[in-house]
């Protein structure tokens, strides 16, 4: 943990993880850019509304018997309505949770990575190759970033447009966000509710 002061408004924030990127105010809503020693102001934007769910920033507990903490979570709009992604400290590891109407998928193995321009072309029920591994699209679609809170490790600006690939690959999940610069390709698995125990919060 660490101790910082908000560039915008001065208030005490904490960074628990030195992966994060970013750091949003939860006094003011400020994006905060962490650069080393530094906070850069990234932008402002409203707080997101709170909403039914399982979780909260800064909530705790085990999923499948492994601890974890909640750091912070993004929210994207689609045309189905909203998802979420919850940023984790998961077992020792970073793990990101996504929350899509009640179902829930836990992504914590980073995969190797493509050029984009390899990927924009793939359309739903196609298949193409990770490395040495065979991946088979099952959704695409286009999201917009409407908020963050907390700490963040992969941060994309609210407003932004990302496309999202849903793809399966030798019985794991595989999911892939991209916007026009950056790219994520992340393995994981489907979790039941019964999984996951939320036993404290902040
Ligand atoms: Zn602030």
């Amino acid at each position: 943990m660490e101790s910082r002061i908000c560039t915008s408004c001065g208030a005490p924030l904490v960074i628990r993880n030195r992966f994060s990127k970013v750091l949003v105010c939860d006094y003011c809503g400020t994006h905060l850019k962490i650069d080393g020693d530094t906070l850069t102001i990234s932008g402002r934007f409203p707080k997101l509304a709170g909403f039914p769910s399982l979780f909260s920033t800064g909530a705790s507990g085990t999923i499948l018997g492994k601890s974890f903490s909640i750091l912070g979570r993004m929210r994207y709009r689609y045309d189905g309505g909203y998802f979420d992604e919850w940023f984790l400290d998961f077992d020792g590891g970073n793990a990101w949770l996504t929350e899509d109407e009640g179902t829930y998928t836990l992504y914590s193995d980073l995969m190797e990575s493509v050029d984009i321009s390899e990927i924009e072309p793939l359309r739903a029920g196609q298949n193409f190759l990770l490395g040495e591994k065979k991946v088979m699209i099952k959704e695409k679609g286009r999201a917009v970033v409407d908020g963050g809170e907390g700490e963040l490790y992969f941060y994309v600006k609210p407003g932004t447009g990302i496309t999202y690939i849903d793809a399966v690959s030798e019985g794991k999940k595989v999911a892939i966000e991209y916007s026009d610069e950056e790219i994520e390709i992340f393995s994981g698995r489907p979790l039941m509710k019964r999984d996951i125990v939320v036993s404290g919060g902040e």
